[in-house]
């Protein structure tokens, strides 16, 4: 493609005061945003700062409420996609907007605005995705591909319209680190062309990596505007988070303790075509611990954790063992009876009831031995009410929940403090065995570091934990050893001190077995 040349001097992209509004709630509060000819502009925030919202309004796909938005020196209003892209701007959303039964070609031809054939879609996407470093094949069903090669369809369908401006919202969020590297090198070519990068991230790491200017939002608001290579991680997550963020501490390693949990050659049947099957799944946890495990969302995680827990028991009753004893084919509750604890991935709120009060959600999540402490009178299961507001406070006091008044609705906390809340809830049980799944998965950084401390001090305990998460930086925090699922299959683990972020990438890739000898 041909490089791009500034019809002005004036910057790209200049927005004053952009404002969104949904009911009374500002989800972007006067934004002023500026973006120059061929730089990568990172746009940084925790989840919920207004993002994605900010580049929808650019992109025509929510108006403005007030501000503007102006492009090369002239005020547009941009009341559509199509118009978006008639100025030059494309966009790669956060999730895929493809049709599964189509072809790469098909569903590129659909998002364009003009009638161009089928064959000469092919041909100019094949071109494309050459010239970018992007391997796609036009006559392949979306279906058979990989996440990593639907969003390289996104870009090249972008890319097909010539932009000045791309904007790609949390696009490494999905793939492994290799897969973002290579990423990285289209972005620089689109650089070196004279094009605009827009670049939504959380991560600090590779925002200081490729990104030339950052701005960052907290609630809805601009709080700084930096040369991110001119930052610490310090400084940005402060920016990000409004206050300093707590490192976690590790003691140096206290040494390990008997083997609470053991899974032994587990195989498990998709229960819906979605599903991931497990396959031949063998790990083990001692007490003192902390297993992670790595992986790209989707390749069996979820599937690993009801397996674990009993939400989906095997067959083979040995296959899986808590503290000695065969569990495999119980559910939770009999699990639980042996001291283990469990936290499922937090989409949405579904470790809580948000109507209820966070006691009775405490006395929710707890089974019937449990429960003992808090009832009383036999046949009547009167509740202790009193009791089970002292443990809810006393969860709330460790995890350093912020909510309003002394046992307000679950739903009335945000999506930080409630996560942090039931996590607390677990550990409160204080388990033998702890799994939980996405700890911190659009938790804020302050909650994250308060979570990932708890667990980490829980294994410091005695307990064994298993973490299943998306994120390195986590896995590098709280991780002992370090493991990676894919596809429904888990690699050997490694002690943590052993690993890199290239090691787990090819591990998350599926490639296992690179070096069994100083696997464990
Ligand atoms: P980010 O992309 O930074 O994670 P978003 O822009 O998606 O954040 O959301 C910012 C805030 O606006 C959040 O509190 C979100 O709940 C709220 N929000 C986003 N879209 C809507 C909508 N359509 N209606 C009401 N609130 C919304
Ligand atoms: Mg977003």
């Amino acid at each position: 493609m041909p490089n791009v040349t500034p019809e002005s001097d004036k910057p790209l992209l200049s927005v004053r005061g952009l404002t969104k509004l949904f009911g009374s709630f500002a989800a972007c509060d006067g934004i002023d945003l500026e973006i120059g000819h061929g730089e990568i502009h990172a746009l940084l925030g925790e989840n919920g700062a207004g993002k994605s919202t900010l580049v929808k309004m650019l992109f025509g796909i929510l108006a403005p409420s007030s501000g503007e938005i102006g492009w090369e020196g002239s005020v547009r209003d941009i009341v559509s996609p199509a118009a978006a892209r008639r100025l030059g701007i494309g966009m790669v959303f956060q999730h895929f907007s493809l049709f599964e039964a189509l072809t790469v070609a098909e569903n590129i031809a659909l998002a364009l605005d003009e009638d161009i054939s089928i064959d000469e879609i092919a041909t100019k996407a094949a071109e494309l995705s050459k010239a970018y470093g992007l391997p796609l094949d036009p006559a392949a069903h979306v279906a058979d591909l990989s996440v990593g090669e639907r969003q390289r369809i996104e870009i090249v369908r972008a890319l097909l319209q010539n932009p000045k401006l791309i904007i790609l919202d949390e696009p490494t969020s999905v793939l492994t680190p290799q897969e973002a590297d290579r990423l990285f090198e289209t972005l620089f070519k689109l650089k070196a062309e004279g094009r605009s990068v827009l670049y939504i991230s959380h991560r600090l790491e590779e925002v200081q990596r490729i990104c030339d200017r950052a701005t960052v939002l907290r609630h809805g608001k601009v709080t700084g505007a930096c040369d991110p290579r001119s930052e610490t991680p310090a400084s940005l997550a402060r920016m990000m988070v409004g206050s300093d963020v707590a490192s976690v501490m590790r003691d140096d390693d206290t040494g390990l303790g008997d083997i609470q949990l053991r899974v032994s050659k587990l195989d498990l049947k998709a229960r819906t075509p979605f599903a991931i099957a497990l396959k031949d799944l063998s790990l083990t946890v001692r007490a003192g611990e902390v297993l992670a495990i790595a992986g790209v969302a989707g390749n069996g995680q979820g599937e690993l954790f009801d397996a674990l827990s009993g939400e989906y028991p095997a067959d083979d009753n040995e296959a899986v063992q808590i503290r000695g004893k065969a569990v495999g084919s119980l559910g939770i509750n009999a699990r639980r009876l042996l001291g283990a604890g469990f936290v499922p991935e937090e989409r949405n709120g579904h470790g809580a009831v948000a109507t209820l009060p966070l006691s009775e959600n405490l006395l929710l999540a707890r089974n019937q031995s449990d429960k003992r402490a808090f009832l009383a009178g036999g046949w009547l299961k009167l509740i202790r009410h009193d009791t089970v507001r002292s443990a809810t406070q006393r969860i709330c006091e460790a995890m350093d929940v912020r909510k309003s008044g002394l046992d307000p609705a679950a739903g009335s906390l945000s999506g930080g403090n409630l996560q942090k809340f039931i996590v607390g809830r677990e550990l409160d049980r204080q388990p033998t065995v702890l799994v939980v799944n996405q700890p911190t998965w659009g938790v804020d950084a302050g909650a994250a570091s308060r979570i990932r401390q708890a667990l980490v001090n829980l294994a410091r305990a005695g307990s064994a934990v298993v973490v299943i998460s998306q994120d390195l930086d986590e896995i590098f925090e709280v991780a002992t050893s370090i493991a990676a699922i894919s596809e429904g299959r888990l690699s050997p683990s490694y002690p943590a001190a052993t690993m890199t972020r290239e090691k787990i990438g090819l591990l998350m890739g599926g490639m296992h077995g690179l070096e069994t000898a100083d696997a464990h």
